[in-house]
């Protein structure tokens, strides 16, 4: 991990994969690829159309209703395993690509970004498949003196549109995929055209090292967003799974609405890192600076620091050091924990907030700006602004950037107060001497994972999503599984010559 990884040799794969061949845009269009720290381009993926959408549609309907994929057990298990060992394969390149495209640093690609991902995502679903209670037997009723037997079947909801962000595609779109597939769904697969290789290698995968059927996971890259909005509305796809933004949470939700059709929503965040007052806040708080890892594009990063009020000043130059240490750059370095931001929109977006933050009143004691160093590619500086109230902008919205605000708070039951006033309930990070007083905080937070004392809550089995507008359902762990699947009860009655 001590040298750069090259990045220089990325040839991404430009082929969809629909219908179980790898194929171009019909129009023949692509788009670039663009490397975020260098604004080089990187190659081109296929830039599909609506026409191409709906033939991805028709072969995933095909699929589901015309082969036993929704109920060969077995098969399915073996189908997975033949795509960890492909993917396996392929780690190293598959990690340069992710820094190429994504700009992510070579060091979350350890974790996050690729490594545990890797480890448990297609593993942990597949291997649910064998000890999962497809079907449980409830008692016997009688009514109107006939005795009924009574069962539950477990089945796949059908085609699952399945759309993708940018700041961690490899590890939503992997995770989205073990858990549609164990669970016998088939998919279209849309990912965000900023990042669209580490998709189309997974067509490229699928198609070359499985036997996965035609039709059965199908991946489409475009430019246009509303080929995702084809999805939603698509009556031969039976379920959503979208993890992106709020505002297009929101949409999709309302999209989905006039059909019932199922959504499960992975949105925003805006979470707090609480330190309590009984904690060595020279040994706690420096630790928020860890939002700045991918340059704070990540939807659980903790971007509000709560802190005592009667420590704010000492817990501000704490946490202002802790940023100026930040390494910012290439992020093909393993030494960089802070690469740039996706794209010139997201830049702008991040330094639109930032002037907010300034014209509210809120005051910049680090960064603020553009660093110096890296005029070129979409860099912005890791950021803290101290003097926040809770009711400004930069403290109420998902900025999506390397910037923090420190917020004080008098007592628990304020810090609990002021990380609930939020439309947001994700995730959060509480800090106290003492566990219990740390659990009892953790249990008043209106959000779906917490870390406690920097605990990790993390992995394939551990149900992830959020309270409030930060969505809907959760992604992994028994509960994701099941949203995968519809409920069916069945009753029957002894056969004349049962006995
Ligand atoms: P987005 O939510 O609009 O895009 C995410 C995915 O949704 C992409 O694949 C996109 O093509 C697709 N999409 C866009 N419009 C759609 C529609 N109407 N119907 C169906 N699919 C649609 O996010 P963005 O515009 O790329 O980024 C904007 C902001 O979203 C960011 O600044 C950040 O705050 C937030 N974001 C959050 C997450 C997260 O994990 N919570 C991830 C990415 C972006």
């Amino acid at each position: 991990m001590s040298s750069a990884i090259s990045t220089s040799a990325q040839v991404g794969e430009v082929r969809m994969l629909i219908d179980g061949t790898l194929t171009h845009a019909r129009s023949g269009r692509q788009f670039d690829n663009v490397n975020p720290a260098t604004e080089e381009v990187l190659g081109t993926t296929a830039d599909a159309d609506a026409a191409d959408m709906d033939t991805a549609i028709a072969a995933a309907r095909r699929a589901f209703d015309e082969t036993d994929w929704s109920t060969n057990h077995a098969f399915r298990q073996r189908c997975l395993e033949q795509l960890q060992e492909a993917l396996e394969d392929e780690k190293e390149e598959l990690r340069a690509e992710l820094i190429a495209e994504a700009g992510c640093p070579a060091i979350a690609t350890f974790g996050p970004q690729l490594e545990w991902p890797l480890d448990d995502a297609l593993r942990w679903p597949a291997q649910l498949i064998s000890t999962f209670p497809w079907e449980r037997t409830l008692p016997d009723t009688e009514l109107f003196g006939m005795l009924s037997h009574r069962l539950v079947w477990k089945e796949a909801v059908g085609v699952v549109g399945a759309i993708c962000p940018w700041n961690y595609p490899f590890e939503v779109t992997i995770g989205k995929l073990g858990q549609i597939l164990a669970t016998g769904n088939t998919t279209v697969v849309k990912p965000a055209p900023d990042t669209p290789w580490n998709a189309t290698r997974l067509g490229r995968l699928i198609a070359e090292r499985t036997d996965i059927p035609a039709g059965v996971v199908n991946v489409v890259t475009s430019t246009d967003h509303m080929l995702g909005e084809q999805l939603v509305v698509d009556p031969r796809v039976d379920m959503v799974s979208f993890t992106g933004s709020t505002a297009t949470g929101r949409r999709i939700a309302e999209k989905a609405a006039p059909m019932v059709k199922r959504t499960f929503l992975e949105l925003g965040g805006k979470s707090a890192m609480i330190v309590l007052d009984d904690c060595d806040l020279e040994a706690t708080v420096p630790g928020a600076s860890f939002m700045c890892m991918h340059a704070g594009q990540g939807c659980a990063m903790q971007t509000r620091l709560l802190v005592p009020r009667m420590r704010y000043d000492e817990a501000v130059e704490l946490v202002t050091d802790a940023f100026a240490g930040v390494t910012v750059g290439d992020p093909s370095d393993p030494a960089n924990i802070s690469g740039p931001l996706v794209s010139a929109k997201q830049r702008d977006r991040v330094l639109g907030y930032i002037e907010k933050g300034k014209a509210e009143g809120a005051r910049v004691t680090i960064g603020g700006g553009v660093p110096k160093d890296h005029p070129r590619g979409f860099f912005v500086e890791p950021t803290v602004f101290a003097d926040v109230e809770n009711h400004h902008t930069i403290a109420r919205e998902e900025i999506f950037g390397p910037v923090l605000a420190v917020i004080p708070f008098d007592d628990d039951a304020d810090a609990v107060r002021i990380a609930n006033d939020n439309d947001y309930g994700l995730s959060g990070g509480i800090f106290s001497a003492d566990r219990q007083r740390a659990f009892d905080v953790t249990r008043q937070l209106r959000i779906g994972s917490a870390m406690v004392n920097g605990g990790l809550f993390y992995g394939a089995d551990s149900p992830y999503g959020g309270y409030k507008a930060s969505g809907v359902g959760r992604q992994n762990g028994i509960e994701g599984f099941e949203q995968h699947l519809q409920t069916k009860a069945v009753g029957y009655v002894d056969d004349p010559d049962d006995n």
